[in-house]
């Protein structure tokens, strides 16, 4: 098929990261000081690294855009963190955590990877608890358990809505302990402009200086990506604004392939949108799920309002199409039962695009305390947006952007194809297939940080002990910081009327309409010839004010919507060859009779893994096979 090597160890399921680890090789303690580190990125995967990476005692440098390290979007993630603790006595294991999410990503993620994830979810949770993170607990005092779409347990650990936030303070605070003493250096305002690859190693990355505009050199003996996801590509997302793909690009530009890009979640739950001026959308949490009930009007263009709707008028269709998982569907699934009952005319609200989440029947059976002790935040929040209360009227949610399953090819040490370069947390492309299930971003996170990466990175710094420092005036470093000034300089130059936010809005809307929820051959090719287009107006017509040696956000905005632009046209690229439907990917030329997505194992069952092929050529294509060895490959259906 291709030279890719996933690099998956032989033997039973349950034995291989045991086995694997007890073969890498390792570091001396002496000699890690020697070794530096650069990690790009302090959410929960690069914060989780850093500390771990500095107390082992290697030099780390970690870099983050944000003013400060705990701002990373990783803060925003609400309703939980998913691990196999089984506390809740309902048969869970780490079996059945590595098969739903085998199952939840629809046969599209590699069985060693899932099944590891899932091994190191329990020591994530005693970890973060160690550190403080202040998790719900129950009447026993166990720490307690809710449940989240795709599963028939109760695994997910949270801290009320906030769960991300509280889990950031506990790895803001261990690594903030490795900057005191001097094992991590925290570089926060930088933005990675490029990687800086030697003898076909990662070797380091320019960043500009967010505040002076000054661009700077670092080098090391590795470099771990931990950037997150691209969900903003469609403008409109649950993302924070400044989340993007850039860094992740520029690695792809220096030689990392990007698997599955197209593989993106569209979240069922966001508050719509209310009119064209909006930049954000909001999440409301999957959580809500366990307790809210999803419904229309059964008759179609129904004005009245929800409260005054009878019971037998309301259509509740995740329940009645799917009554063994009902609410709490996966998410591609209960985004596209939504658009479905919308494009059919069911949709409420002003736009007719939304449905009801409401909590009347929990309110009435647990009481409303209950029901503010769980997600009083989250009530609190779309109370504020929306100016009506949860609590008295049902919640009108809709589809939004979310989360990318696709990202950097990795092989099972976390290594990218560029020998020296990781990648983890969302960065990544490998534990999620073609559909993520909820409340396992952070367990992957915090897994790929905390317990993974520190033993694999080893491994390949075992060969780097005899590497000097690498000096930061070599030929590559050059090349790499002129590009990046010239790049500066031709956005500054353009001088045109549109700025780079309008045409991020654009690319957005073409993003979302075909390539978004559903995607079609005659759709995608119509959004190649309109990227293209685009990209043009956009290179002859960008506007951006002020200088490059100054705060400037509009400059930095520039070079994201840049990177978006040739990013889009991998996405949809992707898209266009995989002509099966899996998870999120959803071509409405291979759908089930019911309307499910319906897969082509035959022909598809691969990681398309693209590699990079020159500045205006078509990106090419390699496929690692995915191998199901441990689980039987069947339709998924959650009836
Ligand atoms: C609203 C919302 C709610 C969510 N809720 C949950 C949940 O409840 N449970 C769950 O499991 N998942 C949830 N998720 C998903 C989860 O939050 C993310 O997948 C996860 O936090 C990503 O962590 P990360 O460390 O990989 O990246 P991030 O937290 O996104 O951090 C990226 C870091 O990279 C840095 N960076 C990026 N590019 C550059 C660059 N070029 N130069 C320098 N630095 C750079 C940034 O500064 C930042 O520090 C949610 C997501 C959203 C949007």
């Amino acid at each position: 098929m291709s030279k890719l090597d996933a690099k998956i160890p032989e033997g039973p399921l349950a034995d291989k990261w045991t086995n694997h680890k007890a073969k890498l090789h390792l570091v001396n303690p002496a000699n890690r000081k020697k070794i530096d580190i650069i990690v790009v990125g302090t959410g929960l995967a690069g914060s989780s690294a850093a500390s771990t990476l500095g107390e082992l005692g290697y030099n780390v440098k970690v870099f983050c855009y944000q003013d400060s390290p705990r701002r990373a979007h990783s803060v925003a993630a609400q309703g939980g963190i998913n691990a196999a603790k089984n506390y809740k006595n309902d048969n869970d294991s780490v079996y059945r955590l590595f098969y739903d999410m085998i199952k939840g990503g629809d046969y599209r993620a590699r069985e060693a990877n899932v099944y590891r994830a899932a091994e190191v979810s329990n020591l994530v949770i005693d970890h973060y608890t160690a550190l403080g993170v202040p998790f719900a607990r129950d009447y026993g005092g166990y720490i307690d358990n809710r449940s989240f779409g795709g599963v028939q347990v109760s695994r997910t650990f949270y801290a009320k809505g906030q769960t991300g936030q509280q889990c950031m303070i506990g790895a803001y605070s261990a690594l903030s302990r490795q900057i005191s003493k001097g094992t991590v250096t925290m570089y926060p305002r930088r933005e990675m402009m490029d990687l800086v690859v030697i003898d076909g190693k990662a070797r380091g990355i320019v960043v500009r200086n967010l505040i002076t505009g000054e661009i700077e050199r670092h080098s090391a003996h590795a470099v771990v990506l931990a950037t997150g996801g691209y969900g903003t590509i469609y403008y409109l997302s649950t993302l924070a604004l400044n989340s993007n793909g850039s860094a992740a690009w520029k690695a792809f530009k220096k030689g990392a392939y990007f698997a599955n890009p197209s593989f993106v979640q569209i979240h069922p739950t966001s508050i719509p949108v209310l009119n064209d001026h909006q930049c954000k959308l909001t999440l409301m949490s999957e959580s809500l799920r366990n307790d809210g009930r999803v419904w229309v009007p059964k008759q179609k263009g129904d004005t009245r309002k929800p409260n005054d709707i009878p019971e037998d008028e309301r259509d509740y269709y995740l329940e009645r199409r799917y009554p063994a998982f009902g609410n709490l569907v996966p998410r591609d699934v209960a985004s596209r039962a939504a658009k479905e009952r919308c494009d059919a005319g069911y949709g409420v609200g002003p736009t007719g695009l939304s449905v009801y989440l409401d909590f009347k029947d929990a309110i009435n059976k647990k009481g409303r305390q209950v029901i503010e002790d769980s997600y009083g935040n989250l009530f609190d929040m779309y109370h504020k947006i929306t100016g009506e209360s949860p609590y008295e009227t049902p919640m009108r949610i809709y589809p939004a952007g979310h989360y990318t399953m696709g990202g950097l090819w990795i092989d099972y040490n976390l290594m990218t194809t560029v020998p020296g370069l990781f990648a983890i947390g969302e960065a990544n492309f490998s534990d999620h297939g073609a559909n993520r299930l909820g409340a396992s971003s952070l367990m992957q996170t915090s897994g790929d940080g905390y317990f993974i990466l520190p033993y694999t990175i080893a491994d390949y710094l075992a060969d780097e002990i005899k590497t000097p420092k690498i000096a930061t005036n070599l030929p590559q470093f050059d090349e790499a910081e002129k590009n990046a000034r010239e790049r500066i300089n031709k956005f500054l130059s353009i001088n045109g009327t549109e700025t780079a936010t309008s045409f991020h809005k654009r690319l957005g809307k073409i993003m979302w309409d075909y390539c978004g929820m559903v995607r079609n051959e005659e759709g995608l090719k119509k959004a190649l010839t309109l990227i293209n287009e685009l990209k043009e107006e956009f290179w002859k017509n960008l506007k951006v004010p002020g200088t490059g040696e100054e705060l400037n956000q509009e400059l930095e905005k520039a070079g994201r919507v840049a990177d978006f632009m040739e990013l889009g046209k991998l996405l949809v690229y992707d898209a266009l060859n995989r002509k099966e439907s899996c998870g999120a990917h959803f071509r409405e030329e291979s759908q089930t009779d019911t309307g499910e997505a319906k897969r082509n194992d035959e022909q598809y069952s691969y990681v398309a893994a693209w590699e990079f092929n020159g500045d205006g050529n078509e990106p090419q294509l390699h496929k690692e096979e995915l191998k199901f060895e441990f689980v039987k490959l069947q339709e998924r259906s959650y009836k």
